[in-house]
């Protein structure tokens, strides 16, 4: 559209741009609570930057490309800055990226290749620290560049940022301060709870903790620093790689996934592996940061009045995107959980094109207070399917209203007391729970059986041949070649990947039984505390308490699936069929702790684990708190409160020496 723009149209374009950046600018770095996605303003400031290169009798002093952030918030009191701040281009696509290095290459023509630092590109908040001799005497953010606010005592409790440094240096040290995404999502979870505001971002997460005029808030905050640049007047490193080094030998934290690269190509790998490796990280990354490693250099390229030409970021494809909820679909699990999964008017995101975002539950539909047809944010984290975030602002379509009914079978549906999740109560014919209980047994995360999957299942299903996962060690080649199978499925090869699953580990058969609460690890867990499948299935509520990591609702889940009639039948079959877990890994070699429960407290001087593992061998049990019904508490250095509680209740104290003499037949009642 800006191509065709005339002289005027571009004027009045340019004019709408530039307010519109300077109200989310106010938003953005005042209020901390931006109204539009980094990706929108990009937009927005991209098109101006593109008129106003078409036009540049149209550059104003006041225009958001010629200036850095913008006004500072009223409380802080104002820094000025020793050393200008400033902002980074950034592009978006590669081509730009190689444009950018060509054209510092051209300044040196002697020489073939120009040596460059790629950072990870921190979304937080920029901030400078002045060191004088060795001590910190000033933190501040960058503000408009050349004032900012005064945030010092702020500073101090922001891990990473050394108050002293081993050498008296006179130095000013840049970097991000950020917050961790867990502590972000753990923040915004309390306060939703306390009705607060929730933070947009992790960014503004870090912003809006940072700038707190009390001081004791941002303590109470997890932020963190990342330094990435360090500003003498003597010449104590020439290059920014070397700068880094002096930053990490000071005590700073430095981001350790920056790399120095030669030419533009392994530039472009780095954009490209960082672009999808992002999300397994737990701070937030907007893109990547590339920088002439020369200072000298650095020197000699200088800067616009916004930014430096010696750097420039690559900004990854948006995290978030504003998209239309076209439906709701209802999925019943396994276990007949009903779960809402929001069905979009497909949108690019992050590098994909997404149709499908996930919901959670019927109450964050009510948090979100969004319905079909609302404009809604989603953003893509580390989870395959990303989530829905919010609805547009004073959008207000009323909210979808949860099902009554299992959307497959029709059986009314309960809620639990005390859980989120809808159910469908009818475990033993809805067909749903059938068919997923049998696609989770055959899965990779369970028993892994080759080949089985959801069409196969769904074959197998329609024609009556099977009707629980039981069925399927009793499928003959014949049943198997009755399916129309694509060729390298052969019945064979189905008929053997059944029967080789017929032992599996106690934890993959736990797992694989869609026990309600019971996921791979809770399994691994009781696996580990009982012997034999026997044991579990009489196993009672406090028994299962006992072993550490698992709840009361989980306990009292195991107990009833293994006194639910049809489940007992299901497990008979697979026992007439040969299908036997195998024992768990804690072999019983002894039975002199049987009925005895123990708890470990202190430091010893092997791995708890080596303690845990020989009281299980040795028939007992080993349990996290101590009761009334603990029959030891082993004890090593510094034992903590477990300690005191024996002895206020009378429990046999151990230390390792008694605990050898016990393991040896001593017995101390
Ligand atoms: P920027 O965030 O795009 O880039 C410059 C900043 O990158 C530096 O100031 C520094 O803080 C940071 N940075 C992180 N890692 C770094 C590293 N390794 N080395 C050097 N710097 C590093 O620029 P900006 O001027 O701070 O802000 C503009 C951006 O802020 C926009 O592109 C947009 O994404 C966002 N913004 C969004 C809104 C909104 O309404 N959504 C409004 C204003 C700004």
């Amino acid at each position: 559209m800006t191509d065709i723009m005339d002289f005027t149209e571009a004027k009045e374009r340019i004019n709408v741009l530039k307010q519109l950046i300077k109200e989310n600018n106010e938003a953005y770095y005042v209020y901390d609570a931006p109204k539009i996605t980094d990706f929108e303003y990009d937009e927005l400031f991209r098109e101006l930057k593109k008129l106003e290169a078409q036009y540049p009798l149209l550059i104003t002093s006041d225009s958001p490309t010629q200036k850095v952030g913008d006004k500072i918030s009223d409380g802080f009191k104002e820094h000025t800055h020793k050393y200008r701040l400033y902002s980074l281009d950034n592009s978006n696509n590669y081509e730009d990226l190689r444009k950018w290095y060509e054209r510092i290459l051209k300044e040196y023509p002697s020489e073939k290749e120009i040596e460059l630092v790629v950072e990870l590109k921190i979304d937080g908040l920029s901030c400078a620290l002045s060191y004088e001799n060795g001590v910190l005497k000033i933190g501040a953010t960058r503000g408009n560049g050349i004032v900012g606010e005064n945030i010092t005592e702020n500073i101090k409790s922001v891990k990473g940022i050394p108050l002293k440094l081993p050498q008296p240096l006179n130095i000013e040290v840049r970097g991000e301060v950020y917050m961790p995404v867990s502590s972000f999502e753990r923040l915004n979870e309390e306060n939703i709870e306390k009705g607060l505001k929730e933070f947009a971002n992790p960014r503004n997460a870090a912003a809006g903790s940072l700038r707190q005029l009390d001081s004791s808030i941002t303590a109470r905050r997890d932020l963190h620093f990342f330094a990435y640049t360090a500003i003498s007047d003597n010449d104590i490193f020439n290059t920014h790689s070397g700068a880094l080094s002096l930053l990490k030998e000071a005590g700073f934290t430095v981001n350790p996934n920056y790399k120095v690269v030669k030419g533009i190509n392994p530039v472009i790998e780095l954009c490209e592996y960082w672009g999808v490796e992002r999300f397994n990280l737990d701070y937030a990354t907007d893109g990547m940061v590339i920088k002439v490693n020369d200072l000298f250099k650095q020197n000699e390229l200088g800067f616009t009045s916004r930014a430096p030409k010696w750097a420039t970021a690559f900004k990854f494809p948006p995290e978030e995107v504003w998209t239309k909820l076209e439906g709701i679909e209802l999925s019943v699990g396994k276990t007949g959980a009903v779960t809402p999964v929001a069905l979009l008017t497909p949108v690019q995101l992050a590098g994909t094109i997404v149709k499908r975002a996930s919901l959670h539950n019927f109450d964050e539909i009510n948090r979100l207070g969004i319905n079909i047809g609302n404009e809604v944010l989603i953003k893509k984290a580390a989870e395959i399917i990303p989530k829905v975030i919010k609805k547009r602002d004073g959008e207000d379509l009323g909210v979808y209203s949860a099902p009554s009914e299992c959307p497959v079978c029709h059986t009314p549906l309960v809620k639990p007391e005390g859980e989120v999740a809808l159910y469908c109560p009818n475990t033993l014919n809805c067909p749903a729970q059938i068919k997923g209980r049998i696609e989770y047994w055959a899965s990779k995360e369970a028993l892994d059986i080759d080949g089985v999957g959801e069409s196969i299942i769904e074959k197998l299903l329609e024609k009556g041949l099977i009707s629980d996962f039981a069925d399927l060690y009793k499928l003959t080649v014949n049943d198997f070649m009755q399916l129309d199978l694509i060729k390298e499925k052969s019945a064979d090869n189905l008929y053997n990947a059944v029967q080789a699953s017929k032992n599996p580990s106690m934890t993959r058969f736990l797992t694989a039984l869609s026990i309600k609460l019971v996921g791979k690890e809770t399994a691994d867990l009781i696996a580990n505390e009982f012997p034999t499948l026997d044991a579990i299935k009489s196993a009672s509520e406090e028994d299962l308490i006992k072993i550490d990591g698992i709840g009361d609702k989980a306990a009292k889940s195991v107990v009833e699936f293994f006194k639910n009639p049809y489940n007992l039948s299901v497990l008979n079959k697979l026992e007439e069929y040969g299908v036997k877990p195998q024992g768990s890994a804690f072999e019983k070699l002894s039975d002199i702790f049987s009925g005895k429960t123990f708890v470990i407290t202190g430091t010893l001087s092997k791995p708890r684990n080596v303690f845990e593992e020989r009281i299980k061998k040795a028939g007992g049990k080993v349990s996290s708190s101590v009761s009334k019904k603990t029959s030891y508490v082993l004890a090593g250095e510094n034992p903590g409160s477990k300690f005191d509680k024996a002895t206020a209740l009378g429990v046999i104290i151990l230390n390792e020496r008694d605990f050898e003499l016990l393991s040896q037949g001593n017995i101390y009642e």
